[in-house]
């Protein structure tokens, strides 16, 4: 089944809401099986909604729309939709008993007439009841099945109603047995995706018929396996056959899956090996023991750390050499180094991680560009480093920079030293 939606708002033409209605509807519709095939935003004007809606009840004869449905005079979707299946407006009964008897109970006095409008619904239609606010929802549908659910724009009555009254209603029109839309997510850090779609190559283009998205973000690239046309009942032994498909090629690329995060998974680490924690950080400025200290029972792992942005401090707190950072500079790796070796042993540690970089926008040169990070770990005294050039403005590099540091202590756990992503082995 192909569905559009259709999202009501000025505020959301402008970028004052962010449109977090159709991003709900679109998951939610795909773990039923029906296909967004379009969405599409208006403002708070009834031409506008009138012609959307039109155009997309000729593409597909499902509509779902969001917004509008309030009681003041820029709610217009009711009898802008109402002109499309040329039907009229008339008063119900019941809803405005409902809202004059929610008025008295709530703030003691009559309606006010402005909010008779809410009561006002198109000739022939089904109401959606809605438990979780006062404007309810409308099911408009005609002769030749098509038709158009008008749900309201506050999120949490619209998902409220959505469950409620539009799931069931699409469950009956869905065949038994039909195609569902399902995705598995393989989290990846450390190599951009060019390297990874050259290490995917034949799968690349998608797996056994399944679509592979990439989906870059601060985190690394994250893999997206989708079927669009298993029923369900196959779909998720085909995902397990693509993901690993996918794991086979990308291999220790891959940290996660779904909402993985590369912090929790690294305290948990700790947690089974009986390891503990220090962090010594200089262009992470802490966003390090920011990300660990974020999970809970990290408390269990990490002792401590040190923001060691001056040299000085580098020196006096880490121990790392006065000479070292003469000769070689604070983003170096003997320096990455010193540092993880001075948090290991100055918080009695069994693992200390260093990260030392230029975040910029100033201060690159040619042989170290703004991006040139060095992350060290040291685990019980065994040094692993590395050496990135990080894309991105200053936020991005700080953040990966960090991300970068727990991959590093992955690896260093999983003794796996030979993968090359964007780093260079120190
Ligand atoms: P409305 O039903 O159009 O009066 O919308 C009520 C409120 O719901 C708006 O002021 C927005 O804050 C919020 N809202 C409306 N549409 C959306 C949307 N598509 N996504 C998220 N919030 C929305
Ligand atoms: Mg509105």
């Amino acid at each position: 089944m192909n569905i559009e939606i259709v999202t009501i708002g000025d505020e959301l033409l402008l970028g004052f809401t962010i449109d977090t209605n159709a991003a709900h509807l679109a998951r939610e519709l795909a773990a039923l099986g029906v296909r967004i095939v379009r969405r599409t935003t208006c403002g708070d004007d009834a031409q506008a909604i009138a012609r959307a809606v039109q155009e997309a009840l000729e593409r597909t004869g499902a509509v779902i729309t969001t917004g509008g449905l309030g009681p003041t005079a820029d709610d217009m979707t009711k009898p802008a939709i109402a002109s499309i299946f040329g039907r009229g407006m008339v008063l119900d009964t019941d809803i405005l008993a409902a809202l004059q008897a929610r008025w008295l109970a709530r703030f003691g006095h009559t309606l006010p007439v402005s909010n008779h409008q809410q009561a006002m619904v198109p000739e022939g239609c089904t109401i959606l009841p809605n438990r979780h606010g006062s404007a309810p929802g409308i099911w408009l549908d005609d002769a030749s099945q098509r038709w158009v659910a008008m749900l309201p724009g506050v999120p949490r009555e619209m998902r409220g109603m959505f469950a409620d009254t539009i799931v069931p209603r699409l469950r009956e029109r869905l065949p038994v047995g039909g195609p569902v839309i399902r995705a598995r997510t393989l989290r990846t850090a450390n190599i951009a995706e060019s390297a990874l779609a050259d290490k995917l190559g034949e799968l690349a283009a998608g797996v056994n018929g399944l679509s592979l998205a990439y989906l870059p973000g601060n985190d690394g690239v994250d893999l997206r396996l989708t079927s669009y046309a298993l029923p369900d009942r196959e779909t998720d032994d085909a995902l397990a056959v693509a993901a690993q498909l996918v794991r086979n090629q990308v291999g220790s690329f891959i940290y996660g899956e779904g909402t993985d995060d590369l912090a929790a998974l690294m305290i948990q680490a700790c947690v089974t090996r009986g390891a503990t924690l220090a962090v010594a950080e200089s262009c992470t400025g802490g966003m390090l023991g920011m990300r660990l200290t974020a999970v809970p029972g990290s408390s269990r792992v990490l002792q401590g750390g040190t923001i060691a942005y001056a040299n000085a401090v580098k020196v006096r707190e880490l121990g790392v050499s006065a000479s070292d950072l003469d000769t070689v500079g604070a983003v170096s790796e003997p320096v990455a180094r010193a540092m993880a070796s001075g948090a290991r042993l100055r918080f009695g540690t069994t693992i200390g991680i260093g990260i030392t970089g230029i975040a910029g926008p100033d201060g690159g040169t040619p042989e170290k560009p703004v991006g040139t990070v060095w992350v060290a770990v040291d685990l019980n005294g065994e040094v692993h480093a590395v050496r990135a050039i990080l894309p991105g403005d200053r936020s991005e590099i700080r953040y990966r920079a960090a991300q970068l540091a727990l991959d590093r202590l992955r690896r260093a756990f999983d003794r796996d030293q030979d993968a090359v992503g964007w780093t260079s082995r120190g």
